[in-house]
Parts: C-alpha cells; structure tokens; sequence
C-alpha cells in the first residue's frame, strides 16, 4: 500500500474490510471513488453515517429500524398473535418479500453453534418468552436449515412447549445448508406453507 498516497491508501484499507471484497476490488472501489464528483462522494458518505447513524434495533422484535417499535411491529393489521423467528434482519426482508407472513417477527441475531461458542444465552431467546402471551396462537421457526438452525429450532421448541402454544417449523423446501435470505420467493412460500408442528 506504501506505493499510494496516503488518503488513497486509507479508503482501500477501508474497502479491503468490507465483506467480501478482496485487495483488487478494494483497489477498484478505491479508484472509482476518486472518479466521481465531489457530490456523489459526499452522498455516499453520508448514507454510510447515516445509515448507521440513524438504524437501531427494534426494543420488539430485534428488527433494523429507523424508530422504535419497528414498522412491522407498530402495523395494527399485523397478526401479533403469530410470531416468526428468524437468524437476522434480512430474513426478515425475505419473509416480506414473499407478502404471505401477517404476523409479525422476532429476530435472534444468531443462532446455536456449540463448535462456534455460541450459546442460547448469546442470541435473543430469553427476549422471546416474555412476547409468548396466552393469545399467541403459532410460533413459527424459521431458523436456517442447517446444524445450527436445527439445534437453535429445536431448543426454542422445547423451551415453547411447556407454555403450551403450537410451534411450527418451516418446511425443508429450502436446500439443507441453504440460507433463508438466499431463498427463492416461491420456495421460501413453499416452505412456508408447508410448515409442520415440532
Ligand atoms: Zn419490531
């Protein structure tokens, strides 16, 4: 990097950690940045601060917000007593995405993985009980189906149980190891509509 001014050298630096991105597309990036015009320089910084700036999570549901309680949680045409839980945020955009859900959601933030050191006290489980009033009729899991999605699945179904409420698992119409997020919209229907009691 020592061959770059030092300005230039920073923002790849900063590219370079991104997801994803490698030292040539942080070197792309970089260069692409110092071609546009000022203005759009600008705009660009200014959605990554206030993007940042501005985004919470929902005190609810565990959801990105820009206020709080969330859109989807303050929506009184939403099923409350159906609750969805998923990994992460973006489920949730791909749960909405197929405009089937009603209900409304509760968003781990992780899930179960004995070999990554993550325990149910890591991801928001003990924020889901309290939410499992006599009226919620179905909670729905909507875990990755994968090791983890499994175990994190199953645990909050035993954890559920004794409260008696009906908890449901999403159907395997998503390829084992597969993401929720990465799911097509008719699969992830499917998937949905094909749930089952655990
Ligand atoms: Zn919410």
């Amino acid at each position: 990097m020592n061959f770059y001014p030092l300005p230039v050298a920073r923002l790849i630096d900063e590219f370079s950690r991104l997801p994803g991105i490698g030292p040539k597309t942080a070197q792309r990036l970089a260069f692409h940045v110092l071609n546009v015009d000022i203005e759009q320089a600008e705009r660009l910084a200014e959605a990554i601060v206030n993007a940042k700036k501005g985004i919470k999570y929902c005190s609810v549901c565990g959801n990105l917000t820009d206020v709080d309680p969330c859109s989807i949680c303050r929506n009184e045409a939403r099923d409350k007593n159906t609750i969805c839980v998923v990994q992460e945020p973006r489920d949730v955009i791909a749960m909405e995405k197929i405009r089937e859900f009603k209900g409304i959601y509760h968003v781990l933030h992780g899930a179960i993985s004995p070999l990554g050191g993550v325990g149910p006290d890591d991801i928001r489980i003990k924020e889901l009980l309290p939410r499992i009033t006599p009226e919620v009729k179905e909670v729905i899991i909507a875990t990755n189906p994968n090791v983890e999605g499994e175990a994190t699945a199953m645990y909050i179904a035993r954890l559920l149980k004794p409260l008696g409420v009906k908890v449901t698992r999403i159907a395997h119409g998503i390829p084992v190891g597969g993401d929720i997020e990465y799911a097509d919209e008719v699969t992830l229907s499917k998937a949905l509509e094909g749930r089952r009691e655990i």
